[in-house]
């Protein structure tokens, strides 16, 4: 960095906020047309119809070896959720909030269930096709058969996560058949490592932190010519695989009959660690709904790396510690020092702005959503919530009014991306800490 700290915060108020781990809001300057943006990029809507087309394909195999996903035919999709008590609750309007729960995707529980099984499945699919075992016009059920299993066995799989990418990555990887390991850090949840080990991934585990694991990971990855080491920093498949989830979403909207234009703006709020999942399904949006739709990323006060990259215009350049930021936090996915270069670059005239969450808030919000909806979330999730109520009438009040929006005609989208996978007396320790931290004044 060649600015000195001080120089930072004399840039603007929201370097000294985030340094200072206060919440708050940055609102993206260079914001431009979807229009003339999406041009631009180096990922294109024919790039999001073939990972969509990919994902029909593998279907019909998806339905037979994870029997949850057959009601909906092999497709791994999420509820989209009405919560008017948890609204109430918030006092937060004029305007409608919803969530979309990928807390509840089939197979891995979390928003890591869209890009992360998706990679596995495009590697699984260029083998096969490669070695004249599949043709895409077959019938993808016959993966399920044995001679797949002996023929993915060959290959490796290697990934570096503190947890939910993990878990989609290895139990997608061992259904198939590869050898997959999974490097974790020293603070990933043992329940995880437990978990994943029950399914035949090999969990290697280092003293040091997530960085440290992605780094041996990729280390021991780049020396076995026949392994695939899934990349969460720079990898276009992945944010693909979350950029598919735009397409289902505008079904669900116009299943109830929810209009989306210039006059009814979708407000989407996505939380946010390395960048893919919320920018991939950013992306997604931006193609369906251009101008119309307007896309916030949520972090935690004590690792916004995508709010220092954007704000910065460094993206990769800058990690928290450079700003003195720990990068401790409560919610795991989100616990990320450095963002995504490519994401970073891809979104850098497309998302809205940024804002920051304390822990505690994500508990406190925790533990209502559950009391008024029963509905069951990981910390994290929650940090897509706070944004309804920054735009109606808090911090980003200003973004509405500039654009003449009547907040009434908002629809707000809540993306809450894990959770149901957390064990029960797990979650009964989040919800206790949540209901404490109301309690006091
Ligand atoms: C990974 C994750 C995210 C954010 O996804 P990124 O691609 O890392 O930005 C958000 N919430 C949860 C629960 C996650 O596991």
């Amino acid at each position: 960095m060649e600015k000195t700290l001080e120089q930072w915060r004399l840039e603007g108020a929201v370097f000294g906020d985030l340094m200072d781990l206060r919440e708050t809001v940055w609102l993206n300057p260079a914001l431009g047309s979807a229009g003339e943006v999406i041009p631009t990029l180096p990922v294109t809507a024919a790039d999001v119809a073939d990972a969509s087309a990919r994902l029909r394909r593998f279907a019909p195999y998806l339905a037979e070896v994870f029997p949850e996903t057959a009601e909906a035919g092999g497709i791994i999709e999420s509820p989209l959720a009405e919560v008017p008590a948890f609204q109430r609750a918030l006092g937060y309007g004029p305007g409608k909030l919803l969530m979309k729960l990928d807390s509840h995707l089939p197979i891995s529980g979390s928003i890591k269930a869209r890009g992360g099984i998706y990679e596995v499945l495009c590697l699984a699919e260029s083998l096969a096709l490669n070695a004249g075992m599949l043709s895409p016009e077959d019938g993808y059920q016959v993966l399920a058969q044995p001679r797949f299993r002996e023929f993915f066995r060959q290959y490796a799989v290697a990934v570096g996560s503190t947890g939910n990418l993990g878990l989609s990555i290895g139990i997608m990887s061992a259904k198939l058949g590869f050898r997959v390991t999974v490097h974790m850090s020293a603070d990933a949840r043992q329940w995880k490592k437990d978990l994943l080990r029950s399914k035949g991934v090999t969990v290697a585990e280092y003293a040091g932190d997530y960085g440290l694991a992605v780094a041996e990971g990729r280390r021991q990855a780049a020396a076995d010519p026949m392994c695939h080491f899934v990349d969460d920093e720079n990898s276009k498949t992945l944010f693909l695989g979350y950029a598919v989830a735009a397409g289902r979403l505008k079904r669900q909207l116009e299943e109830r009959h929810i209009p989306v234009d210039r006059d009814h703006p979708l407000f989407v709020y996505l939380p946010c660690g390395v960048g893919g999942g919320p920018g991939g399904v950013a992306f997604g949006l931006k193609l369906l709904y251009g101008d119309s739709v307007h896309c916030f990323f949520a972090e935690p006060t004590h690792a916004p790396c995508m709010t220092l990259g954007l704000a910065t215009g460094l993206h990769d350049g800058v990690c928290v510690e450079d700003f003195g930021i720990d990068g401790r936090t409560a919610a795991d996915g989100l616990a990320v020092g450095r963002p995504s270069s490519f994401v970073g670059r891809v979104m850098e005239r497309l998302v809205s702005g940024c804002y920051t969450v304390d822990d505690n808030r994500l508990y406190r919000l925790l533990h209502l959503l559950a009391e008024s909806e029963g509905i069951r979330l990981e910390p994290s999730a929650l940090a897509g919530v706070p944004g309804m109520g920054l735009v109606c009438g808090g911090a980003a009040a200003s973004y509405v009014k500039e654009r003449n929006i009547f907040p009434e005609n908002i629809t707000h989208i809540a993306w809450a991306t894990g959770g149901s996978m957390v064990p029960p007396d797990v979650w009964r320790e989040y919800d206790l800490t949540g209901a404490a931290l109301r309690a006091e004044p």
